[in-house]
């Protein structure tokens, strides 16, 4: 065990939680001390335009690493680097999650992953399972509910208006169609608008298995992360060497 090991950490909150900032301060803080971070954002993400890392709040930068499940980290990506930044690490493929991992380990640099704990219907996404699993530390960066004090800890997807839990795990929006709740607010709108009674989560997550399973059909790579995951288990690299 390489005795300079970093640590791998994971910032996880709901939509509009600030994690952008915190991810934007956190490599501001290094380059005024003239340190060099990288600061990576998977492919898919392209709200706004491939590539860039931007808070609503209006701050953004350029992400030097775009990452897909193919992505691998040689030393020289990683020469004087003193921090690696990952945003929106909730689509990441949970292979990409194992190979940060031994970023820490092998060059010794800490990692930070922002990144939602849980998709519209209250799930962990894939790679968010992989960074509870493994990370040292996990931090909540909190938000109130949209619809009171208290904290979000769901994201609410609505369509023209309504709430709703169906639809592909992965379809990336802005505030008009996420919003931070707490979990009664979540139960409360998603029951109006499915027309009263308590919510079937276990129905839902099947819908959307369905809905991610066409999408994939569909050619779209992101839809495949959640059923790529058990094959992806064989394919993770081991910690501890050979
Ligand atoms: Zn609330």
């Amino acid at each position: 065990m390489n005795q300079a090991m970093a640590k791998l950490y994971f910032r996880y909150g709901a939509m509009s939680s600030a994690k952008t900032v915190n991810l934007l301060a956190t490599a501001h803080s290094y380059e005024v001390q003239k340190k060099k971070v990288v600061v990576m954002t998977p492919k898919i993400d392209n709200r706004w335009g491939e590539g860039k890392v931007k808070s609503r709040a209006g701050l953004h930068r350029v992400a030097d690493v775009l990452l897909t499940a193919d992505t691998t980290f040689p030393a020289e990506m990683l020469a004087g680097v003193s921090c690696v930044l990952v945003d929106e690490c909730q689509f990441l493929d949970p292979c990409v999650i194992d190979r940060l991992r031994y970023i820490t380990i092998n060059s010794a640099i800490p990692v930070i992953c922002y990144g939602l704990r849980t998709d519209f219907r209250a799930r962990l996404f894939p790679a968010v399972r992989r960074l509870m699993e493994i990370a040292d530390n996990i931090e909540e960066v909190k938000t109130t509910c949209t619809f009171c004090n208290r904290k979000a800890t769901m994201n609410l997807k609505s369509v023209n208006g309504a709430a709703t839990m169906v639809g592909p795990t992965v379809c990336l929006g802005a505030d008009e169609l996420y919003a931070p709740t707490c979990y009664a607010h979540f139960c409360e709108k998603i029951s109006e608008s499915s027309g009263g009674g308590p919510i079937d989560f276990k129905a839902a997550w099947e819908a959307g298995d369905e809905a991610d399973s066409k999408q994939a059909a569909a050619g779209c790579r992101v839809s495949k992360l959640r059923r790529q995951d058990s094959e992806e288990d064989s394919k993770r690299p081991r910690l501890g060497g050979a």
